[in-house]
């Protein structure tokens, strides 16, 4: 049977807020029984965008992500909520009965992920729900999904397996794959917040003048094995990215027309630009 699936692009998100933005409208001071009381005006935030920042001086870049329930069919606050306070429906959509789960308070601090909320008005956990009574009413899309201009979100009504078909086509990651919760939100180009790079800029010196060695040969090597190995740009410019975080250290070999082979030494903490580097 089919099921609801959401998958968000890291590289296309533009830090908009308009998944957020609509996500307040919606639900600010409405009421979506069975589903939903409504949201407090201030403190909630159901759908919310991250920061990350890589790299720094000349070379570094920022990504967003999208953080908002996983609807895991694995769930934890399904296991710690009383009564079947919090259930999954036969379309893959998790939701906290407001009625149920009144007086609840452990349902939010079960989530891993840090997407459920408390309202202390109604004494309630409260997290975003799909947008579950607008599908109901036909809708082909949540509003995040809707709002969304640069087509960062996609949603996807599908069988399990189709689903794991894209999965592998697209390359698609969850977040926390550790904490297997079996998530139904997926991400694309993950690498752009949970990486990390080595980059930098070579150049060399001719009658005084430095200049930027476009197409010299640079290999990353970690214990004597290569890693990779790219050709710099016309600016000089190099960028080993997908890298773990703390992950030890590594050689970089760089080769440029006659001149002597350069080597660097890396100890991997965070995304690093090494700057100018002359040979
Ligand atoms: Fe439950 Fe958190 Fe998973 Fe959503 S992300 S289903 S609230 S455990």
């Amino acid at each position: 049977m089919k099921k609801w699936n959401l998958i968000i692009d890291i590289s296309k998100c533009s830090d908009c807020n308009n998944c957020f933005l609509s996500n307040k409208d919606e639900y600010v001071d409405n009421d979506y029984p069975p589903y939903s009381v409504a949201q407090p005006k201030h403190g909630h935030r159901w759908i919310n965008v991250m920061r990350k920042e890589r790299g720094h001086g000349g070379l570094m870049d920022v990504a967003y992500m999208t953080l908002l329930c996983m609807h895991c069919d694995d769930a934890p606050c399904i296991k710690e909520a009383n009564n079947g306070a919090v259930y999954k429906r036969r379309d893959g959509i998790v939701i906290i009965d407001p009625i149920k789960a009144r007086g609840q308070k452990d349902i939010v601090s079960s989530c891993p992920y840090g997407v459920v909320y408390w309202n202390e008005e109604k004494q309630v956990a409260q997290k975003w729900i799909f947008d579950a009574h607008l599908l109901d009413a036909g809708w082909e899309e949540p509003r995040c999904v809707q709002s969304c201009y640069t087509g960062a979100l996609r949603s996807l009504y599908v069988e399990d397996s189709e689903m794991q078909k894209i999965v592998k086509a697209e390359g698609l990651e969850v977040f926390h794959p550790e904490y297997n919760t079996r998530p139904r939100v997926y991400y694309k180009n993950f690498y752009l917040f949970n990486k990390c790079f080595i980059a930098g800029s070579i150049a060399y010196q001719h009658d005084g003048i430095a200049d930027c060695a476009e197409g010299a040969k640079v290999a990353l090597l970690q214990d004597s094995r290569l890693i990779d190995e790219l050709v710099t740009d016309n600016f000089g410019d190099f960028k080993f990215d997908r890298l773990d975080e703390n992950s030890g250290k590594y050689v970089l070999e760089i080769l440029y027309k006659d001149y002597d082979k350069r080597t660097m030494d890396v100890d991997l903490k965070t995304s690093v630009y090494l700057g100018d580097i002359y040979l």
